[in-house]
């Protein structure tokens, strides 16, 4: 059979076996089967009621009565034309004998009309033998002037005798014969009535099981089917987000770096996925990735490219092209989508995401990319992204890698470092900006590494992933409070101090016992000590922050919002954290003198923050003109590299005593 016939021919049968296999399908094929065999089972009654009634009638007698009636007035009727012929049989009344036996063959038409049946035309034809016999003897006789009367009497009673005999053996063996046919067809009739009966409903019962077994069979394929094709999906597909899989990825960038030269490769992650998960609850969870990956779908499909799913919060997009600053739109237009509040039952979240981005014609202009090479160096961007503080993308380059195995290295060194005393504390002081004068510091930490010192900006974010942050701020708390209130009592200054917390010591409440030990330890007022904190996705379980917050607040000690403006902080957050201070971030201050829009922004910053009884520090002030802008704004209090740098604790104690004797002189 030709191949796309026999395929019709399948199709078709399919069809035919899924329609007789559903239950309806069902249903009608044994409703059919049920209805033939009602059928059959009326016919063979009618037919079996016939012969019984026939079998009834040959059993009464009535037709061998009949019969017998006939052959009585056939007996009659030879007797009597016997007696005729015994009593004037002459060749002059041969016709008289003609007209007997006219007569005679009469009467038995007569006979066979009345009984009307087909039967007696076999006794009509003996008894229409026996007298065409007769006749031609009396004819015979006539012709030949019979004389002897007696013999043709003999030859009649013998003729007639031997006929009536003849008749009456026929009509028995017929009688019993036909009895006998009538009894073998009823029994076959009843046969067939019980074939009748038996075989459909036989037959329905089997054609049932038959479908009942076909059907699952034909279930239980599609059941594995639908199962092969499920996996066949799991195999290159995502379940959750519906995006192409890591291994559905793997299989399409390789095809695209074969085709093409200028292929863009995003590693994206989640930042703080397990925040989220934490916070709002796993349902949350999938909701926020379910709504990333459409938003990376939607502008992968518009680049004509791909997104794909990798595993727990990762992502990628593959896109054909190596435009930086095409792609880079590309990569803030996501940014902004997913930046935008996400409302998850009821639940507002804020998901944000670290994109990493690098293209073939970067790693190699002339020669094919393979995807190990292109991976690589995207981990490399996407590494820095989150490094560099998250909700940001990175763009390749040519020494990240070293950045990066600088950066492994040093959170191998990290902990050392913090067990050797590498780790110093470093002053900036903080001015009241009415009169300059110093009045705080901000400690920040440095990593005296092998003689070079390393800003906070470079391991702080490593050390927030791997959690070593929480052994980091406790050291530069305990150092710093020690080193402020030795130097306040030792020199007759009431500096206060104030401390980075990171978010992570929020999701415990051991930080309490931490600033309990550290203001104990070091004997620092607590109004001294500010703890400043900066709002992250860690801080949204606010249940658990506001108690920790609440417990610091019964120790004494002060609230800082931190970097209020740079990109993390809302109203919302000001509100419940209800804090004493509120750090203004450099990013406001940057622009101040050149940008209106600036200067409004941070009045109306500086406008909210005194509507709720906060004190104002504004950072990153470097000139004399921002400090007059910022003050003449509002501002109480300022930080910035104008007022000092940071500097080891102990020189900048000593340059603060130094410079506020000499205010207050
Ligand atoms: P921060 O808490 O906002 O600290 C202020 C940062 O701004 C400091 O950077 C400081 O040197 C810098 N700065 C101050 N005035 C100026 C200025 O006029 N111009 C410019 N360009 N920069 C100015 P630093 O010391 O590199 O610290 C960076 C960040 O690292 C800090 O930002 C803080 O978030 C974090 N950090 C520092 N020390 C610690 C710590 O002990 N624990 C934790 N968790 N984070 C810390
Ligand atoms: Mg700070
Ligand atoms: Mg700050």
């Amino acid at each position: 059979m030709p191949a796309r016939l026999q395929d019709k021919t399948s199709a078709c049968l399919d069809r035919v076996m899924r329609a007789l296999t559903t239950r309806i399908g069902m249903y009608a094929v044994l409703g059919a089967l049920l209805v033939a065999c009602v059928i059959a089972a009326v016919q063979s009654h009618v037919v079996v009621r016939g012969l019984e009634e026939t079998s009834a009638l040959v059993k009464d007698n009535r037709l061998s009565q009949s019969r017998l009636a006939t052959l009585d007035i056939l007996n009659l009727t030879l007797l009597s034309s016997r007696a005729e012929m015994d009593g004037r049989f002459s060749p002059e009344n041969a016709r008289t004998f003609e007209e007997v036996t006219e007569r005679l063959v009469m009467r038995v038409d007569r006979i066979s009309d009345t009984q009307g049946d087909a039967s007696l035309y076999s006794i009509k034809n003996t008894a229409m033998l026996v007298l065409h016999r007769l006749l031609k003897v009396s004819r015979d006789a006539t012709a030949a002037g019979y004389p002897d009367l007696d013999a043709l009497a003999e030859e009649v009673d013998r003729t007639g005798h031997a006929s009536m005999s003849y008749l009456r053996s026929f009509l028995e063996v017929n009688e019993e014969q036909s009895h006998l046919a009538l009894e073998a067809q009823l029994d076959a009739a009843k046969r067939q009535q019980t074939a009748a009966m038996i075989t459909p409903v036989f037959l329905t019962l089997f054609g049932g099981l038959v479908l009942i077994l076909l059907r699952r069979e034909i279930l239980e394929r599609r059941a594995l089917i639908k199962a092969e094709r499920h996996i066949e999906y799991l195999a290159y597909f995502d379940a959750m987000t519906n995006l192409p899989n890591r291994a559905q990825f793997t299989e399409k960038i390789e095809v695209l770096l074969k085709e093409s030269c200028c292929v863009a490769l995003l590693y994206i992650d989640l930042d703080d996925f397990k925040g989220i998960n934490d916070t709002f609850g796993h349902a949350a969870g999938d909701a926020v990735l379910c709504h990333v990956g459409k938003i990376l779908q939607r502008y992968a499909e518009k680049a004509d490219g791909f997104a794909a799913r990798l595993g727990g919060d990762e992502f990628a997009v593959v896109v054909p092209d190596n435009n930086i600053d095409r792609l880079m739109g590309l990569c803030d237009g996501i940014l902004a989508d997913v930046g935008q509040p996400f409302i998850h039952e009821h639940e507002l979240i804020e998901p944000g995401l670290s994109i990493g981005l690098a293209t073939t014609t970067q790693i190699n202009a002339h020669a094919r990319t393979t995807l190990d090479m292109l991976s690589r160096v995207t981990d490399f961007a996407l590494y820095e992204s989150k490094d560099n503080g998250r909700r940001r993308v990175t763009v390749y380059d040519q020494d990240m890698e070293q950045r990066f195995r600088d950066r492994r290295s040093m959170l191998e060194e990290l902990p050392l470092a913090i067990e050797n005393g590498d780790l110093l504390v470093y002053l900036q002081p903080k001015v009241t900006l009415s009169n300059g004068v110093i009045f705080g510091f901000e400690a920040l930490v440095r990593w005296n590494r092998n003689g070079a010192i390393v800003s906070p900006g470079d391991f702080i974010g490593l050390a927030e992933e791997s959690g070593l942050v929480i052994d980091i701020d406790s050291y530069v708390l305990n150092r710093a409070t020690e080193l402020v209130s030795d130097w306040n009592q030792e020199n007759d200054t009431r500096f206060s101090v104030s401390v980075n917390l990171s978010a992570h010591h929020f999701t415990s409440s051991r930080v309490l016992e931490r600033v309990e030990d550290a203001l104990w330890q070091s004997r620092l007022p607590s109004d001294l000590l500010i703890l400043e904190i900066t709002e992250t996705v860690e801080m949204r379980d606010w249940d658990q922050a506001s108690r920790v917050i609440l417990g610091l607040k019964d120790q004494g000690v002060k609230i800082a919002i931190d970097d209020f403006g740079a990109g993390f902080s809302s109203l919302a957050y000001l509100r419940a954290i209800m804090a004493h201070e509120l750090k203004i971030d450099r990013t406001l201050v940057d622009e101040l003198e050149t940008s209106e829009k600036a200067r409004v922004l941070l009045r109306s910053v500086l406008d909210i923050a005194h509507n709720l009884d906060l004190e104002v520090t504004v950072e990153g002030i470097e000139t004399p003109e921002q400090a007059d802008i910022v003050y003449k704004l509002g501002a109480e209090q300022g930080q910035g590299y104008l007022y000092g740098r940071p500097e080891p604790a102990l020189d900048m104690l000593a340059k603060a005593t130094k410079v506020q004797k000499a205010k207050t002189a």
